[in-house]
């Protein structure tokens, strides 16, 4: 059948197992053989006799047969793709084929030749080629170069990256913008003039082989960082372009770490926590008054990722996170990977808010559209400024991971800018006293669960309902306003901790409620992430919640029968709060063991 008619035919009969390989033949115009490479005589044996033609499917045959009689036409060969038989069993294989008229003749008659390649092979082999292509894809990413590529006829310069075994582009313009652009970054530097226009000739006139050394203006005047050498030429493989490495120089033992192989996170390429550190802490010492951006991500909800469609898919999206990171902030900066879900990014040439904001909407756009949309993938993030918010790697870091905490804090999917004049202060002193880092909140939180439940399994309830100190950390660590625990239905209150701003409700008041005891999910807790829920649930609750000036809770259900006997509530004032997923979890299962030890005491 014809190229662009091709489709799969029956695949029930069998195949043969003799490879077929790729083999030449000559013909005559009445297909018999003139001449044949070896594997062909081997694959149709005796039949070798037989005219080419009596071989593979009559159709094809047909067109072959056509082809030639017309004398070619304006078309110099004709490529099909069919199955050629043996004829000496039942077997076949499928084969693109190509004939074309030579100069070869017998006997003063012309010859045809037949090109023939075995799809099964060129398929394994086509596999085989990408299987090694992809190990040495991984390797690049692994080592610290950049590879380039120049395209004379266009005059589009390009250099990238590997970033997971895929080539991400670092740039990609016209050459002399791009030259252009070196020079002014460099303030108009001499030696920057001097090198563009060396790079611009090499490239330009397309040298079979040409080697620099290249200084980067981004690094001042020290260190290897900016030390960096090109190495390239003509492309073997296409003349028409001209290709290379660009690697940084410095012998190894001077190198700085970032620059190593071991700076990198072997799993994505990106550099690794300490290699990250290190180089910003570079960067912001010879920043001057230029901006930098710190920037801290950590994606949401991962754990379910991994639960949901198991670990090596939890795999698949961090290493896509990481491309997409490096595609997006790599090229002003670096990028990171500082372990589990967690990256980071250093940016240097983004010089507005709004500019930041722009490529922090498009990495959230790509992650959201890029799976199925049953798959969740957002990402929390938290930006600090140089010099701004700092000039000390620690402090910039301490702010853009409050940001980050608050990001998550306030329902993930979003990026925060630190601002110390809505987030507050930040100071090394606050740490130890707040819940600054999100990471070490939430163990803590994980913690304080295990706390009060074996101080409620050592000391009885009562203990806990007593334990003023225990509540204390319970508002502080979960930041909330207060708790209050109401028993009997709801009659009688049997805790109330924190500073409420009003007496409590008249819970027994909607006890009996059904409509509100629906709203339990799983008949243990209802979550209220703004007082307005309640509206339409029970005028009763959403004014007694108002009236204490209740903004967000959750909730925690005991029922006796069918009717709530004991509640739980952790309450935030004034405010509304879209709860983690973690920490619903937490007071649920604690505020479920609390109203339960409190049913059991009685
Ligand atoms: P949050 O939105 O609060 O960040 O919730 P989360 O579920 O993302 O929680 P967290 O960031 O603490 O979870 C990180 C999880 O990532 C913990 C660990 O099981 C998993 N993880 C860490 N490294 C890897 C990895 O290399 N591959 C996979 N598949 N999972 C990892
Ligand atoms: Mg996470």
């Amino acid at each position: 059948m014809r190229i662009d008619r091709y489709s799969q035919k029956d695949s029930n009969i069998r195949r043969i197992d003799t490879a077929l390989y790729d083999c030449v033949l000559f013909v005559r115009s009445d297909f018999t053989v003139s001449s044949a490479s070896k594997n062909y005589y081997e694959f149709v044996g005796e039949n070798s006799v037989l005219a080419f033609t009596d071989l593979i499917d009559e159709e094809d045959a047909k067109l072959l047969k056509d082809f030639v009689v017309r004398g070619m036409g304006s078309e110099n060969c004709i490529e099909l793709y069919t199955r050629l038989t043996n004829k000496l069993d039942e077997g076949w294989r499928n084969v693109y084929l190509r004939l074309d008229k030579t100069d070869h003749t017998e006997e003063k008659a012309p010859l045809y030749r037949i090109t023939l390649i075995d799809v099964l092979n060129a398929e394994v082999r086509m596999e085989q080629l990408d299987k090694k292509a992809n190990k040495y894809r991984f390797y690049m990413s692994i080592k610290d170069e950049y590879y380039f590529e120049y395209d004379p006829e266009s005059n589009i310069y390009k250099y990238y990256k590997y970033v997971n075994g895929k080539a991400i582009d670092v740039y990609s313009g016209d050459l002399d913008e791009f030259c252009k652009e070196q020079v002014a970054k460099s303030g108009g530097a001499d030696y920057m003039t001097a090198q563009t226009e060396k790079l611009a000739k090499y490239l330009k006139g397309r040298n079979t082989s040409f080697e620099m050394r290249w200084r980067s203006h981004e690094s001042g005047d020290e260190g290897h960082a900016g030390l960096y050498q090109f190495r390239g030429g003509v492309s073997i493989y296409n003349p028409e372009i001209v290709t290379g490495v660009i690697s940084s120089e410095g012998s190894s033992d001077d190198m700085a770490y970032y620059l190593t192989t071991a700076g990198k996170d072997s799993f994505t390429g990106l550099l690794n926590k300490k290699a990250s550190t290190e180089y910003s802490v570079e960067k912001i010492n010879s920043a001057g008054k230029n901006i930098l951006w710190m920037i801290v991500i950590d994606i949401d909800d991962f754990k379910s990722i991994n639960d949901n469609y198991g670990h090596a898919f939890g795999d698949v999206i961090i290493r896509f996170v990481a491309e997409n990171l490096q595609k997006h902030m790599g090229r002003h900066g670096i990028v990171g990977r500082f372990g589990g879900d967690e990256f980071y990014a250093l940016m240097h040439d983004v010089p507005t808010r709004e500019e930041l904001k722009l490529i922090l909407k498009v990495i959230s756009k790509e992650l959201m559209y890029a799976f199925d949309d049953k798959v969740k993938l957002t990402m929390s993030v938290g930006v600090s400024q140089y010099p701004k918010d700092g000039t000390q790697f620690d402090e910039l870091f301490g702010k853009a991971d409050k940001a980050l905490y608050i990001a998550k804090e306030k329902g993930k999917n979003r990026h925060i800018i630190y601002d110390e004049k809505l987030h507050g202060e930040y100071s090394q002193e606050s740490i130890k006293y707040q819940t600054v880092s999100y990471m070490v909140s939430r163990e803590k939180r994980r913690g304080m669960l295990v706390r009060c439940i074996s101080d409620i399994q050592e000391n009885g309830i009562d203990s806990f309902l007593k334990n003023r100190n225990l509540q204390q950390g319970l508002l502080d660590l979960f930041d909330l306003g207060g708790i209050t625990i109401y028993g009997d239905y709801g009659k009688k209150v049997i805790l109330r901790s924190g500073d409420y701003p009003a007496p409590p409700e008249d819970r027994a008041g909607i006890a009996y409620d059904e409509n509100y005891a629906a709203q339990y999910e799983h008949e243990t807790t209802l979550v209220i992430s703004t007082v307005n829920r309640l509206k339409p649930v029970s005028t009763l609750a959403y004014e007694s919640a108002v009236n204490q000036e209740i903004g967000a809770s959750v909730r925690c259900g005991i029922k006796k029968g069918d009717e709530i006997y004991i509640f739980v509530d952790f309450d935030v004032f004034n405010t509304n709060r879209k709860w983690s997923d973690s920490d619903i979890d937490i007071l649920t299962i604690l505020g479920c063991t609390i109203g339960e030890m409190i049913k059991l005491a009685e």
